[in-house]
C-alpha cells in the first residue's frame, strides 16, 4: 500500500503536506473525532501547520465539533483549477463532507471510497506539517482506499478501557499493519475521572490500554480523562483545548502530539 502510494506521484494539492496521520477507532462513540480535533488544535498551538480531513462521509462530525460560523461555512471550488479551498478556523484547515452543500450521503461502500478519495486529493492543502485524517469507524473500504491513495506516516488508535473494545482494536491495528502504517499511539479515552472527593474513579475498568500497547508493541499509551468540558466543547463547536489550553485534557493531547 504505502510503497505504491510513494511510488506514484502525489496529487498537486497534497505535495506540501509533510506528514499524514490517521486517527482511527474500531467502534463508533469512543471519542475518535474528539481526539482528532483536539490533537489538531494542540499541534497547532505547539507551532505546527495543521489540517483535518474528516473522512466520514456517512456521519461527518467535524462541522459540529468545529463550527466557525454556526454551520454557514462551505468548501469552495476554484472554477479554473477545480481545486477545493478548505474552511479555516484558528489557523487549522478543515475539510469535511459536512462542509459541502450535499452534506452526508447514503451510498454503497465502493462509491463512498471514491468520493472520499476525490475530496482528499482535489483539496489544495497548501503547506502543512500535519494532515490528520479522521477515519470512519471500523475497518472498511474507505480505509483501504485512503491507505492506497496517499502515504500515511502513522496511525493513532483511539479506544476505551472496556474489555469489549479489545477485539476490535486488534482488528484495526492489523489493518494498518497490512497497509504498512505503524500505530504509534493508543489513546485510552474515558480512562478515568477525578471526583470532587479527591478520588480517581475508573468506571470502565483498568488495564486494557496497557494490554493493547504490550501485545502490539505500540510505543505510546495516552490516557484521556472523562471531562464535561470535552463534550460541551464539541457540542458548542469550540474544541476544549482551544478554550482551555491548560486543562489536563490539553496535557494528554500534548503528550499525544509529542508521540506523532
Ligand atoms: P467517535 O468519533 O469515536 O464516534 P466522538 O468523538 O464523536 O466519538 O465522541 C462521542 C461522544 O463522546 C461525543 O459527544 C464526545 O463529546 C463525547 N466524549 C468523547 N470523549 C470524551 C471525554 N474524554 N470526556 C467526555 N466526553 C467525551
Amino acid at each position: 500500500g504505502q510503497e505504491e502510494a510513494e511510488g506514484a506521484e502525489l496529487p498537486k494539492g497534497l505535495r506540501g503536506v509533510k506528514h499524514m496521520i490517521a486517527v482511527a477507532s474500531c467502534k463508533g462513540g469512543v471519542g475518535k473525532s474528539t481526539t482528532c480535533v483536539n490533537l489538531a488544535y494542540t499541534l497547532s498551538q505547539m507551532g505546527a501547520k495543521v489540517g483535518i480531513f474528516d473522512a466520514d462521509v456517512y456521519g461527518p462530525s467535524l462541522p459540529i465539533m468545529v463550527s466557525p460560523d454556526y454551520g454557514k461555512s462551505k468548501l469552495v471550488m476554484d472554477p479554473e483549477t477545480k481545486e477545493i479551498a478548505p474552511v479555516e478556523y484558528e489557523n487549522v484547515k478543515l475539510v469535511s463532507f459536512g462542509f459541502t452543500t450535499e452534506g452526508s450521503a447514503i451510498m454503497r461502500g465502493p462509491m463512498a471510497g471514491g468520493l472520499v478519495n476525490q475530496l482528499l486529493t482535489t483539496t489544495n492543502w497548501g503547506d502543512l506539517d500535519y494532515l490528520l485524517i479522521d477515519m470512519p469507524p471500523g475497518t472498511g473500504d474507505i480505509h483501504l482506499t485512503i491507505g492506497q491513495a496517499v502515504p500515511i506516516a502513522c496511525a493513532v488508535v483511539v479506544t476505551t478501557p472496556h474489555k469489549l473494545a479489545y477485539a476490535d482494536v486488534a482488528k484495526g491495528i492489523r489493518m494498518f499493519a497490512r497497509l504498512d502504517v505503524p500505530c504509534v499511539s493508543v489513546v485510552e479515552n474515558m480512562s478515568y475521572f477525578d471526583g470532587d472527593d479527591g478520588k480517581r474513579y475508573f468506571p470502565f475498568g483498568k488495564g486494557s490500554g496497557e494490554q493493547i500497547q504490550g501485545e502490539f508493541a505500540i510505543p505510546h499509551l495516552v490516557r484521556m480523562p472523562i471531562k464535561e468540558e470535552v463534550s460541551s466543547g464539541s457540542d458548542e463547536g469550540v474544541p476544549c483545548v482551544v478554550s482551555d489550553p491548560l486543562s489536563d485534557v490539553a496535557g494528554s493531547m500534548q503528550e499525544l502530539g509529542a508521540s506523532v
